[in-house]
């Protein structure tokens, strides 16, 4: 640790620092984080209300999408009757997101919310959408990311290595980009440690040989690559690594052991989206998310719309509470998660979820009508790449009694590998499918990075 952590902006000012202003208005946000993460459950709720009426306001008097639309929650009574007409409220869709266009874009903002900027995001729906969001909504993004930062008691002057997405032609092997930061949000606040990034699209072995070059103390990285590092690394361990950061894929059941295992150091999952901003951190002290309730008001719901018992699967729903630029009301991600049972021993009042799902294109049909999710565990995938030379693969429904096992490998197959690695498919997904097997020259991530194992075409 620095001897004085934090970042000033005078430099005739030690201690106490004096934080830049972006900085100063980040960490006031973080004061009460740090205090609001303890309050109890129904306390949080009643904070989200009072947040979502102001949010619901804005909305009527300002977006046209949703004017007259939201009348009878405005007029709800406090307490459990509103919640009760929320709850009536249809999700909103993608699609809707889509079609509404301009329509769902406030033209007006209430003072001190700063300038609007959009980015694009297609998911993993392929359905691209607009989203446009405040300053300030930015400045609560970058509280959040120091609120997981504290969570995970990160030594901040410690060196970062990032493998994700990067532009065409950037930060490329065998150097990658250097920063002298983590980045703004941690950077405006603490003096921290260097960040080194390099271009997912790297082959796995230069991307190995560049974390025994640079020996990072943490990397961030996606989990189907993180995976892949870790079954490429033989005897390798990077020397300083203490976590492994992951970010904006399914984590899949076995990564968090495959890791332990290999390389000696915990996983710490991250669940978020980028038109919604962070929906879970890890718990610091257990393998599963608290809902970070203080952003956004996270519902987890049955077909019907109603909210799913404790322990049981849903689709989640997210209204961010602070983007009065674009309000989103009870949106459909798409995602499924499990809930928690019960308060978490960490003392936080901060709903639980025990893990994310995916998507319903990562959800398998069954010929027989029925549904399951074929997450492939560290096990499964172990067992695959024992029978051939695999790198890289994809499992995809191509029709309801029809699975396309796409691979890339060191070398053609013989056949008794191919037999080997039907037999593998046959095991794990049911013997009611035909199982075809391809070698496609590319396996693409989306178009932010994200890979996912498996896909359903139906
Ligand atoms: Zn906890």
């Amino acid at each position: 640790m620095n001897e004085f952590p934090f970042a000033s902006a005078l430099p005739d000012m030690a201690m106490p620092a004096a934080i830049s202003p972006r900085g100063m208005a980040s960490l006031s946000f973080l004061f009460q984080l740090e205090r609001s993460q303890w309050w109890p459950p129904e306390r949080l709720r009643h904070g989200q209300q009072a947040q979502l009426r102001r949010l619901l306001a804005h909305a009527d008097a300002h977006v046209p999408f949703w004017r007259g639309r939201l009348r009878p929650l405005i007029d709800a009574p406090q307490g459990e009757a509103f919640w009760a007409r929320w709850r009536e409220l249809p999700p909103l869709t993608r699609r809707q997101i889509q079609d509404a266009g301009d329509a769902l874009i406030s033209p007006a903002m209430p003072e001190g919310h700063g300038d609007l900027s959009e980015i694009f995001t297609s998911g993993s729906t392929g359905q691209p959408i607009r989203a446009v969001r405040s300053e300030l909504w930015e400045l609560l993004w970058s509280a959040f990311t120091v609120r997981e930062h504290l969570w995970h008691a990160r030594d901040l002057s410690a060196k970062l290595a990032v493998i994700r997405y990067s532009d065409k032609g950037k930060a490329l092997w065998p150097d990658g980009k250097r920063y002298d930061s983590w980045g703004f949000s941690t950077g405006d606040i603490f003096k921290t440690g260097p960040c080194v990034s390099l271009n997912i699209t790297t082959p796995i072995e230069r991307q190995l040989d560049w974390l025994e070059r640079e020996a990072p103390d943490y990397l961030l990285t996606h989990p189907t690559l993180l995976d892949r590092l870790l079954r490429a690394s033989g005897d390798f361990r990077p020397a300083r690594l203490k976590q492994v950061l992951t970010i904006s894929e399914i984590l899949a059941p076995g990564l968090r052991a495959l890791c332990r295992e290999r390389w000696g150091v915990p996983v710490i999952d991250t669940y978020s989206t980028r038109e919604c901003g962070y929906l879970a951190f890890q718990c610091p002290e257990h393998a599963h998310y608290h809902l970070q309730a203080e952003s956004a008001l996270i519902e987890i719901v049955d077909e019907s719309g109603a909210a799913v018992p404790s322990g049981a699967i849903g689709r989640v729903l997210v209204t961010p509470l602070h983007n009065l630029a674009m309000p989103l009301l009870r949106y459909d991600l798409g995602d499924y998660a499990q809930t928690g049972d019960g308060a978490c021993s960490c003392g936080r009042g901060l709903p639980v979820i025990t893990s994310i799902l995916g998507r319903r294109q990562n959800l398998l049909r069954l010929p027989d009508g029925g549904e399951r999710w074929p997450l492939l565990s560290s096990g499964d995938i172990g067992a695959l790449m024992a029978v051939a030379p695999i790198r890289h693969y994809q499992v995809a429904q191509t029709a309801l009694d029809r699975i396309e096992l796409r691979l890339q490998t060191a070398r053609p197959l013989t056949e008794v590998e191919s037999a080997k690695v039907l037999d593998w498919a046959r095991v794990k997904f049911g013997a009611g499918f035909h199982f075809d097997l391809a070698f496609p020259a590319e396996l693409e991530r989306s178009a932010a990075g994200k890979f996912e194992d498996f896909v359903s075409l139906l």
